[in-house]
């Protein structure tokens, strides 16, 4: 039987869109995933959901992060309604610690042009910063506290898109990898795999890290999406150290309510490999240590590692080839697909179901790759 949507690959990403179509009505939606939905780059992430502690400036990109961010509260809360799961929304807000001049003149910065444009931003000292997480190292220097940016447990989230999967009929086969597109004409009418055929009216690509490798048929993609390995490590105390995720340049901690203490991470452009180093434990731990250190004296719980899906310009790649009909691509969400989910899905949802276009498939359009500067003569 045709799927009316057909979406490859379950991430957060593919599995988002699938309950979004289906709560807008979809009817016969079917996942392919190569592996096991949920366990890659959306497994491994740390599940910060900061668009402000991150941003150096304004525009479409920042709008699109804070407009997914803001639909969380609603995303968690629904999700534990229908599936039972609570996905530990945590919005106890953000900090960004200060250590070095060059590390203030940033932090400045950053506070300066948030504030100017209107965006909820305090400027803490080291004391008022020591007050809020008393273990923070006394090499603080300032802080910004950012109330608006959460976290998110990105594997709760995940068990709970699986579980809506489930119990509503959304048809996920897994252990199947897609090899190429079928196209017929100009319409993309399903996808080749090892043993035939599936079809679809509609076919999406939330494929990560892996886009590029599926070959299209008749066109090459205008874009690839290459994989960048991060790898993070764990700390597991009795005692929860920190209350909130905080930033640095270097790196990032995030505490989980379960005692977990995550230290991220590493952007190393090594292709397909998922392994972990030594060198990565000792730089996080560096970076642990530097923000308190007494969880760089703490021995390693855990560290794993995952492949974030980059595209040239380290943007989202969202929408339709032009020429092609029946394809909607869902990529490239690099350091901020868990963040950028509940958009996403809504978006692509949307457009599939009729509802028109969001200004973001012409932001962040597969086709801005083939008029890139330097691809003209
Ligand atoms: C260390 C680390 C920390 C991160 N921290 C954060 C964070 O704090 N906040 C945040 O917002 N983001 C974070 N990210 C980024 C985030 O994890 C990604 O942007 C997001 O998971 C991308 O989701 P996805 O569904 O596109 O990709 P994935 O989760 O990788 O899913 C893609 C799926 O497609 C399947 N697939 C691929 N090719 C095929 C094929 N040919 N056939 C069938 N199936 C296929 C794969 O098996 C996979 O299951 C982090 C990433 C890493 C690695």
């Amino acid at each position: 039987m045709t799927s009316e949507v057909l979406i490859i690959g379950g991430g957060v990403i593919g599995l988002s869109i699938a309950r979004e179509l289906h709560k807008l009505g979809a009817k016969r939606i079917t996942i392919v995933e190569k592996g096991v939905c949920g366990e890659e780059s959306s497994w491994a992430a740390a599940g910060m959901l900061g668009p402000q502690a991150e941003a150096d400036s304004g525009g479409s990109f920042f709008d699109m992060t804070l407009a997914s961010r803001d639909l969380y509260p609603d995303f968690a809360a629904e999700l534990e309604a229908e599936t039972g799961i609570d996905v530990g929304l945590d919005r106890s807000g953000t900090f960004y610690f200060a250590f070095s001049d060059e590390d203030v003149r940033a932090l400045r910065e950053r506070y300066e042009w948030q504030k100017k444009a209107g965006f909820p931003v305090e400027l803490l000292t080291a004391d008022e910063a020591r007050r809020a997480e008393p273990f923070a190292s006394p090499s603080v220097r300032e802080a910004l506290f950012f109330r608006g940016d959460w976290q998110v447990d990105n594997r709760k989230l995940l068990a709970a898109l699986r579980k809506y999967a489930e119990i509503n009929g959304i048809q996920i086969i897994k252990n199947t990898t897609v090899e190429r597109l079928i196209v017929e004409g100009n319409q993309v009418v399903g996808v080749e795999v090892a043993n035939g055929e599936i079809r679809g009216e509609q076919t999406v690509l939330a494929t990560g890290a892996w886009t590029s490798l599926i070959k299209v048929g008749v066109a090459d993609m205008p874009f690839k999406v290459e994989p960048v390995r991060g790898q993070i490590i764990a700390f597991h105390t009795a005692k929860q150290f920190f209350k909130h995720v905080v930033y640095t340049r270097r790196g990032y901690i995030v505490p989980r309510s379960d005692g977990r203490l995550l230290v991220g991470s590493t952007t190393e452009f090594v292709g397909f490999e998922k392994t972990t180093t030594a060198a990565a434990a000792d730089l996080l731990r560096e970076i642990a240590g530097e923000i308190a250190p007494s969880i760089g004296a703490l021995s390693i719980s855990d560290n794993w590692s995952g492949l974030r899906p980059f595209a040239a310009d380290g943007l989202p790649v969202l929408g339709s080839i032009a020429g092609i009909e029946g394809l909607t691509i869902a990529t490239a969400h690099y350091r901020n697909g868990i963040l950028l989910a509940p958009l996403t899905a809504r978006i692509v949802a949307d457009r599939l179901i009729g509802g028109g276009d969001h200004p973001a498939f012409t932001a962040f359009g597969p086709d801005r790759f083939r008029f890139a500067v330097g691809s003209m003569s």
